[in-house]
């Protein structure tokens, strides 16, 4: 059925409804212009209007509306994503979740949020209260909500540590409100939690997420320097093995990306520095400095325990997309990729490098995956057209290191999320008109959609794999 705006704004009077072409037009959108790719096929989008309910009634009564007036729905966090997900395909009505942003309970090991609360403010609470703070954060923990990480992310700061999104025990539960006739609030917990994490809120709206808590601890950044990417990497990847240094954070970036793109910490960095950017405890530095002073070229640029820091962004600000942000401001033809490189995990890093040189430079996040640490790529590129962005892609799948494709907005595409029965079956559940956050997911809109025809995903499928 054709969608009836102005009937479902109607059942809307009173709540906190924006139809300003230009405000609509601002929160219809998110960090899709990353890639050339998705800039040249959404920049046009925008959605009718913008909702942005004050409590669960007033969010039951906009999916109650949504429903009844056959009115597409995507939920907008922060809109920090940049693969296009919170951007409306097919119009219809944004759902704001600012005003969800409470901090409900913090306990020890875990803490309870309103989806819309910004992932650093809860940090701040946590470490006020309990001396604790989130395992992980995107790094764009300074904008982003925690629903919009849940929905849209996958690990990030602290991912070194504890693995990311996908990993069992790093989402103690998520409740749930589902677009029908009368929406039903759901609360998710084990591997249900699975349902909606990486799901773009194709399958409901997530009002409260439960996540873990460690020791929080004044993190120390330090960046240090390599002579070659081989050693950067070898160091990275050795470091991220210690089992005893209790790290946050840790990435390379190939020269001369530090000296061109990090213009605040560019004082430090040399034009052939290759650099490893690092947040340790307090008490891993002793430890730190002993295990770097055994590699041949390590030297330390920089650490926030010793030099000023006044005006520089935190490390983990250098590390993630925030890299690719960096380079993008001084060079706009610049995007990025995202690779887990096969193993042997520092030959395969140095192999790309060695294939594509200086089209695609290096920027690799270590984290620990499936109980490894491995090293995920957020390479920079070079853009020239679409196909040979394409041949890039191809070119490292076929060199073992799959490609999770930012150039794509659809969860099967995009390669983190794997639709299966069970996912299929749970949106006919929570949407069964298909109206929230539509065009997302293939499998919804493909009947023929072969779940047996894919590839290697971030979350994989709800079967035992
Ligand atoms: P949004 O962009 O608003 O939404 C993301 C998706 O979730 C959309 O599909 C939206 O529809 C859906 N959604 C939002 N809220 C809800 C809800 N309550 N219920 C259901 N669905 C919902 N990501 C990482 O994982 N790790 C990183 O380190 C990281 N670094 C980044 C750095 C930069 C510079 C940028 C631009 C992005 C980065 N990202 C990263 C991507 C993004 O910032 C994060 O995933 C972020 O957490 C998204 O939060 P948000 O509130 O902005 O979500």
């Amino acid at each position: 059925a054709r969608p009836d705006i102005a009937g479902c704004k109607a059942a809307l009077a009173g709540l906190d409804i924006d139809d300003t072409p230009a405000t609509v037009k601002q929160k219809s959108r998110d960090f899709f212009w990353y890639s050339p790719v998705l800039k040249a096929r959404m920049d046009h989008l925008t959605a009718d209007f913008v909702v942005a309910p004050r409590d669960a009634d007033e969010l039951r009564r906009a999916l109650a509306a949504a429903y009844a007036h056959d009115v597409p729905v995507t939920t907008r966090g922060a809109g920090t994503g940049n693969y296009g997900q919170a951007m409306p395909l097919a119009g219809g009505m944004v759902l704001h979740m600012k005003h969800f942003d409470r901090v409900l309970e913090i306990a020890p090991g875990r803490v309870r949020a309103e989806a819309g609360a910004i992932i650093a403010g809860i940090d701040r609470q946590t470490r006020a209260q309990s001396g604790q703070e989130l395992r992980m954060h995107p790094s764009t923990a300074q904008t982003a909500t925690i629903g919009g990480f849940v929905a849209g992310g996958s690990g990030g700061v602290g991912s070194i540590r504890w693995g990311g999104l996908r990993d069992a025990g790093n989402l103690l539960s998520l409740t749930l409100v589902t677009c029908e006739a009368e929406p039903r609030t759901l609360r998710l917990t084990g591997d249900d939690i699975h349902k909606a994490s990486h799901a773009y809120g194709v399958n409901g709206v997530i009002t409260e997420v439960e996540a873990p808590l460690a020791p929080a601890y004044e993190w120390r950044d330090v960046l240090l320097g390599f002579d070659t990417w081989r050693e950067a990497n070898a160091f990275a990847y050795a470091l991220g093995h210690q089992d005893g240094m209790l790290l946050k954070q840790l990435c390379t970036v190939a020269a001369p990306i530090g000296q061109n793109f990090f213009k605040r910490h560019a004082r430090f960095i040399g034009p052939h520095d290759h650099l490893v950017v690092a947040m340790a405890a307090p008490n891993a530095m002793g430890a730190l400095d002993a295990f770097a002073a055994r590699w041949p070229s390590a030297r330390v640029l920089f650490r926030s325990d010793r030099d000023a820091t006044e005006g520089l962004p935190p490390a983990y600000e250098l590390g993630w997309n925030h890299t690719t942000l960096r380079a993008l401001r001084v060079d706009p033809s610049i995007t990025y990729l995202q690779v887990l490189y096969g193993e042997p995990t520092v030959e395969k890093i140095v192999e790309m490098a060695e294939v594509y040189g200086d089209e695609v430079p290096g920027h690799v996040e270590f984290v620990r995956f499936d109980g490894r640490v491995r090293g995920m790529g957020l390479p920079l590129v070079r853009f020239t057209d679409e196909a040979r962005l394409d041949a890039i892609v191809a070119g490292h799948e076929a060199r073992g290191c799959p490609v999770f494709n930012p150039h794509r907005y659809t969860l099967e595409e995009g390669g983190m999320k794997q639709s299966d029965p069970a996912q299929l079956g749970f949106k006919r559940e929570t949407d069964p008109k298909g109206l929230l956050n539509p065009g997302k997911m293939i499998a919804w809109d493909d009947p023929d959609h072969d779940f047996a025809a894919q590839g290697f995903y971030l979350f994989p499928g709800m079967a035992a794999q």
